[in-house]
């Protein structure tokens, strides 16, 4: 089975990386040229000559892009190589009527579609350890497991198309409260005079423990803030995640707060960082002190 990868972002160039090592990976496409032209290079693959190009390249075109429009977008362009058998499976994270959208237009085409949003980082990217969170039919995620396993240590199904992003909702708002919880804690544990590396270390071990922690606290105490998953990015889902909850006439304290922190930080400039910058505002807190 031949996989294609469009969208060599921070996140797509490892999971392409992966694809290649394993001799499954038929062609890449990215909009900007360069990094295809790059990614082809050291990996050994062929540049396709856009998004269709991919597709009639590949049994699986995996997607990986930015936000809503910029799926539908590499989708609609797929349309003319896609054909029964071809399934494409859209890594973005977006809203689940857009995922229902492009389902509407590759099924048009004759091809499957699959959301599949992905959490993990780029390191999980980089690793292929990132978990998958799969909408769409069952079958058709067990036909694409032997790509997916590859880029993937978990791809769960979770339902109809629509699904994968809806989990990938919930793990977005529970990433806000850790980011909040996290830097506010660290920019604390800084005015106590502490070693915030030995703080890390120690803490990573006990019950607070977790990811975010682990993976951004010791480069965040340094004041390193490289992306990793961008602000601009996180701002996006909660921007889709504040939509569903208003259709429930609901609105949540965390999604509210992290999004008016998000915005400040983009208008300063910021929003290319690593979400970890949130540790910039945390600190200010302590004004002097930190
Ligand atoms: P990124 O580094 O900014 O890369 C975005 C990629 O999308 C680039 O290759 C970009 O092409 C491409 N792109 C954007 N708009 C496009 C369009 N209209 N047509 C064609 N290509 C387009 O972002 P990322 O961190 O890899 O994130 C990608 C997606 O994964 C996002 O939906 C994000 O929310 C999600 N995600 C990210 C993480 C993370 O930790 N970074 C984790 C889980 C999920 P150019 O090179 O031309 O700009």
């Amino acid at each position: 089975m031949k996989a294609g990868v469009i969208g060599l972002g921070a996140m797509g160039a490892g999971m392409a990386a992966n694809l290649a090592h394993s001799g499954q990976l038929a062609a890449v496409w990215n909009r900007t040229s360069r990094k295809a032209d790059e990614f082809a290079a050291a990996h050994g693959v062929s540049v396709a000559d856009g998004p269709a190009g991919v597709a009639a390249a590949a049994d699986v075109v995996v997607t990986c892009v930015s936000a809503d429009e910029d799926v539908l977008e590499v989708v609609e362009a797929l349309k003319p190589a896609l054909e029964p058998g071809k399934v494409v499976v859209d890594t973005s994270t977006v809203a689940g009527e857009t995922a229902r959208r492009a389902a509407e237009i590759v099924r048009s085409a004759g091809g499957e579609f699959l959301d599949a949003p992905v959490s993990g980082g780029v390191e999980g990217a980089r690793n292929g350890t990132m978990v998958m969170m799969v909408g769409g039919g069952e079958e058709v995620l067990e036909r694409v497991r032997p790509v997916l396993s590859v880029i993937s240590g978990k791809a769960a199904h979770m339902g109809p198309v629509g699904a994968g992003q809806a989990t990938k909702a919930v793990n977005q708002i529970m990433a806000a409260g850790i980011n909040s919880a996290v830097t506010e804690a660290l920019a604390f544990g800084e005015t106590e005079g502490l070693d915030m590396e030995r703080v890390i270390d120690v803490i990573q071990g006990g019950a607070a423990g977790n990811w975010f922690l682990q993976h951004r606290g010791p480069n965040m105490v340094r004041g390193v803030f490289d992306p990793g998953f961008k602000v601009v990015l996180h701002r996006k889902d909660l921007g889709i995640i504040r939509q569903t909850l208003a259709k429930k006439g609901v609105m949540l304290e965390t999604v509210e707060r992290i999004v008016d922190e998000y915005d400040a930080l983009i208008a300063d400039g910021y929003g290319d960082e690593d979400i970890s910058a949130l540790f910039r505002r945390k600190r200010a807190i302590f004004g002097d002190n930190a």
